[in-house]
């Protein structure tokens, strides 16, 4: 996850501002700073549906100094964001608020280091489960497709089974180098089937312990501010900057950081296949956005053009129903 995010919502506004005078001022719908301004209304989050923190409050977080203090000084800031916590950070913020009772003078890393192996073990534990599930399928496999996979499992398993590995495990990588392997095999179903295996490796987001593992290299500050990342509201390109979407609301959605970052630059379809209700939380998303819109708050053609563009991208599986905008 990419800590300066908060502030790099900023850096893109700079540069797009640029790259939007390419389409006529009145057609578009909202500005970014009125795109921006619905944050501040509890919206939830187009794919998890987790509600988003408005990035100015993340960004006066990074300037105070209390968290760089110990862990009970550290939660007292961070208490009132508990409720917008993923599940995950949720689950470790309680964590540190037992365990600073009965260390009050340890800061965030030190706590975490005191719980690093055993949740290092789990970890690997669930890890080499799907590695060795995975590998299973060698057997199967056109010979030249068996012999990378093999060679992947070993470098892999060489990371896990080290206790200092030279560069830690990456989940996004493994994936990546597994897709290129398979890409060329004819059975789609085995294909599918490997990677729908390789996608229950578990993300620091969805498992307290990958979030303790990756967590305890970090700074005790950006640890506690990692608590927080996942929930900030970003604008999500719907259709990837790298391949010339636009910089401005007609191709905006309003996202969690942790969302954002775990697209990519992949089409929707396959943001759907890791987020299966991402259809529904998108009709939730635009639920509040029309009530906003009855208040005068959110213009009617963006969730227009919001639907048009989801339709499209998403091969028409994210259809919205925005009848109530005319009722
Ligand atoms: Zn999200």
């Amino acid at each position: 996850m990419n800590n300066n995010n908060g502030a790099g919502m900023e850096k893109k506004a700079v540069k797009g501002e640029k790259l939007s005078f390419k389409c006529k001022i009145q057609d578009i719908p909202l500005t970014r700073k009125e795109l921006k301004n619905l944050l501040h209304f509890h919206i939830p989050c187009l794919c998890c549906g987790m509600e988003m923190l408005h990035p100015d409050i993340y960004s006066n977080l990074l300037e105070n100094h209390a968290l760089y203090g110990n862990a009970s000084d550290v939660i007292s800031v961070l208490e009132p964001f508990e409720q917008i916590m993923h599940p995950v950070e949720r689950q470790v913020f309680n964590m540190f608020k037992s365990m600073s009772v009965k260390y009050p003078n340890k800061n965030f890393k030190e706590l975490l280091e005191l719980k690093k192996d055993i949740h290092e073990l789990a970890l690997v534990k669930i890890q080499s489960i799907i590695f060795n599930k995975i590998s299973f399928y060698r057997r199967i496999l056109p010979k030249k497709t068996a012999r990378q996979l093999r060679k992947l499992m070993i470098k892999t398993n060489d990371i896990i089974f080290d206790p200092q590995p030279h560069k830690p495990f990456s989940r996004r990588i493994f994936i990546h180098k597994l897709k290129n392997i398979i890409k060329n095999i004819e059975n789609k179903k085995i294909k599918t089937e490997i990677l729908e295996i390789a996608r229950r490796l578990p993300r620091s987001s969805d498992e307290v312990c990958a979030f303790v593992v990756k967590n305890t290299r970090k700074r005790p500050e950006v640890i506690a501010l990692n608590l927080i990342h996942p929930s900030v509201g970003t604008f999500e390109h719907l259709m990837p900057k790298c391949m010339n979407g636009m910089n401005n609301s007609l191709n905006f959605a309003l996202e969690c950081s942790y969302c954002n970052n775990s697209r990519h630059h992949y089409p929707i379809s396959v943001q759907i296949e890791e987020n299966p209700y991402m259809p529904q939380n998108a009709q939730i998303q635009a639920e509040k956005l029309i009530s906003l819109s009855k208040k005068g708050l959110c213009k009617k053609e963006y969730i227009q053009n919001l639907k048009k563009v989801l339709q499209t991208l998403s091969d028409e599986i994210i259809c919205l129903d925005i009848s109530r905008l005319d009722a």
